[in-house]
C-alpha cells in the first residue's frame, strides 16, 4: 500500500491528462500512465492523440462502425468533453464547433439503491459503479 499511496501523492502533485479533459479533439480521450513511485515519476501517453497520428499515416488499419448516439443515462450529469463529441456527431460538427455551441450537459438519473461494487483505477478513483 505504500507505493499506491506514494503514487497517488506523485499523480496529485501535478498536471495529469485524464480522460474527460477536454484538452484534444480526438473522439476517444484515452490516456495510459506508467507510474513508479521508486523513482517519483509517472509517465503519461496521450494515446488519443498518438492513435491519431497512426490513423493518418495507416488508415487502413482503423475503421468506425457507426450507429445512433444513445441518450445518456448515467447517474452524473454527462461529462462536458463526452457532451462536445455526442454534438459533434449528432449535428455532423468538429468537436471545436461542438464546444461552441454546448449548453448544459445531460442530467444524470439516480439510481434507487445504492451500487454493492465500484471498479476503481489503481489510482483508487471509481471509474464505475458496478450491480
Ligand atoms: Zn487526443
Amino acid at each position: 500500500m505504500l507505493a499506491l499511496e506514494q503514487a497517488i501523492r506523485i499523480i496529485e502533485a501535478q498536471d495529469t491528462w485524464d480522460v474527460n479533459d477536454d484538452l484534444c479533439d480526438c473522439t476517444y480521450q484515452f490516456m495510459s500512465y506508467y507510474n513508479n513511485p521508486y523513482i517519483g515519476e509517472t509517465y503519461e501517453v496521450r494515446l488519443c492523440c498518438l492513435y491519431a497520428e497512426f490513423e493518418k499515416q495507416y488508415p487502413q488499419f482503423f475503421k468506425r462502425v457507426q450507429i445512433e448516439p444513445a441518450e445518456w443515462n448515467g447517474e452524473s450529469d454527462m461529462p462536458r468533453s463526452i457532451y462536445h463529441r455526442q454534438l459533434s456527431k449528432l449535428h455532423g460538427l468538429s468537436v471545436s464547433e461542438a464546444r461552441m455551441i454546448a449548453g448544459e450537459t445531460p442530467r444524470g438519473k439516480p439510481r434507487a439503491s445504492k451500487p454493492q461494487m465500484w471498479l476503481l483505477s489503481p489510482w483508487g478513483e471509481v471509474l464505475a459503479e458496478l450491480g
